[in-house]
């Protein structure tokens, strides 16, 4: 028996389904919200008080429309309710003059038409001499629109203007089963059945459980917070030490930022690649958080020698990872009244409301704000 009707369900309320749910109801139309857990949870991949915020984004040149558009639109919201959802402090990008970082930057930069300043190695390490052992011939890439976003502030600003525009939520509301069909979905859920003319599945870690057929790979990936060894300098607060993502000679790939006292936040370093492939979820005392923790101790005094090298917090969190790390946005192509919006690959949070816009569109067959074919699931599913 069908419980609820909608002309479209949005699944998981995490980055990418909050803002679709609000550019969504933006649109009109019955718009129904379903998540697992209670809205801005610290379960899924959006939480942690802080992510970085780029546009030229190194991972892909079509990124940066979308970090713009998420941009204006975040700005729009703020306005509302007067809580700043990007602050734009600018982001570092160091490495080898061929290093992925700084050649994807770079790309990124030029595609979006973004003037950015190019440190050469000498000023690096004259004006960041928190980096240690930036090499020889390493350089530095400033992206002055860059800084950082706040997850749990814009997914719970998303999801209240999506209710404030009329938005149904319904939370602790596990969808257990999708089936798509020539007329609509039909939504197996904890709390009974839905039918919906679309729906879009934003569910994070667990859309492979619901469409198995996408080729995504939960990563568990803690964030860790650490503090300057010496607390009277301001050597490691955000001004002086921005949001970062850096190469290094070794190989490591570091990101982070700096501290805040008015955001309230320590200093962020996260290192890629820290924790095997363990099954998700994880447990926060199942062990394997403190592990990853140890392991990022040497290499934070190598890389970073004036912070106290043992983080002073560890959460767990969770990337979805693609095989060709870009995001999955679109309908289903055997399923066209299913869309999916997922494989993060852990540079997602910054497109949440572009991301989302990009979804309205595709649901009322609007000319897209930008050419996204890149994400299209097409390209795995076709
Ligand atoms: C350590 C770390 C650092 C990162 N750093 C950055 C960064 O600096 N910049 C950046 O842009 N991005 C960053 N990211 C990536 C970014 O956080 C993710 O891209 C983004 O949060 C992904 O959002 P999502 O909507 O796909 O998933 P989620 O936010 O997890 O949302 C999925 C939602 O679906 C719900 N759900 C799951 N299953 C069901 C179900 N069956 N029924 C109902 N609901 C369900 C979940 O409860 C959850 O609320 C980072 C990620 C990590 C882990």
């Amino acid at each position: 028996m069908v419980n609820l009707r909608a002309d479209v369900a949005v699944i998981g309320l995490g980055a990418f389904g909050s803002a679709a749910l609000w550019r969504l109801q933006e649109r009109g139309g019955r718009v129904l919200g379903l998540e697992l857990h209670d809205v801005g949870h610290e379960s899924g991949s959006s939480h942690g008080l802080t992510r970085l915020f780029r546009v030229a984004c190194l991972e892909h040149p079509g990124l940066p429309a979308l970090a713009r558009r998420t941009l204006d639109l975040w700005r729009g919201l703020a306005r509302q309710d007067g809580v700043p959802l990007v602050r734009q402090t600018g982001c570092l990008t160091l490495g080898a003059p061929g290093s992925r970082p700084v050649r994807g930057a770079l790309a990124a930069a030029e595609a979006a038409g973004l003037s950015m300043r190019q440190l050469e190695p000498a000023a690096l390490r004259r004006q960041f001499p928190q980096f240690a052992g930036v090499g020889r011939r390493d350089v530095g890439v400033w992206d002055p629109e860059a800084g950082l976003c706040y997850p749990e502030r814009a997914v719970c600003a998303s999801v209240a203007e999506a209710r404030r525009l009329g938005a149904e939520v319904r939370t602790r509301t596990e969808v257990l089963a999708v089936e798509p069909d020539a007329g609509g979905v039909t939504l197996h859920t904890s709390a009974g059945e839905v039918r919906a003319g679309k729906a879009v599945l934003a569910t994070g870690a667990g859309l492979p459980a619901l469409v198995p057929e996408l080729p995504l790979v939960p990563r568990p990936t803690p964030l860790t917070w650490f503090r300057a060894a010496d607390p009277a300098s301001d050597a490691f607060t955000l001004p002086r030490f921005p949001a970062f993502v850096w190469e290094r000679p070794d190989g490591d790939h570091l990101w982070g930022h700096g501290s805040d006292a008015q955001g309230g936040h320590d200093v962020k370093v996260g290192v890629a690649g820290l924790v095997d492939d363990t099954p998700f979820p994880w447990q926060p005392d199942d062990g394997r958080l403190a592990a990853a923790a140890r392991r990022l101790a040497p290499r934070i005094a190598t890389a970073f020698p004036g912070l106290v090298p043992h983080p002073v917090r560890t959460d767990p969190c969770v990337v979805t990872d693609s095989p060709d790390g870009q995001f999955l946005l679109g309908p289903l192509p055997h399923a066209p009244n299913l869309l999916v919006a997922g494989g993060d690959t852990g540079h997602g949070f910054k497109h949440a409301a572009g991301v989302g816009e990009l979804l309205a569109q595709y649901v009322h067959g609007e000319e897209p704000y930008c050419d996204a074919g890149f994400t299209d699931p097409a390209r795995f599913t076709g």
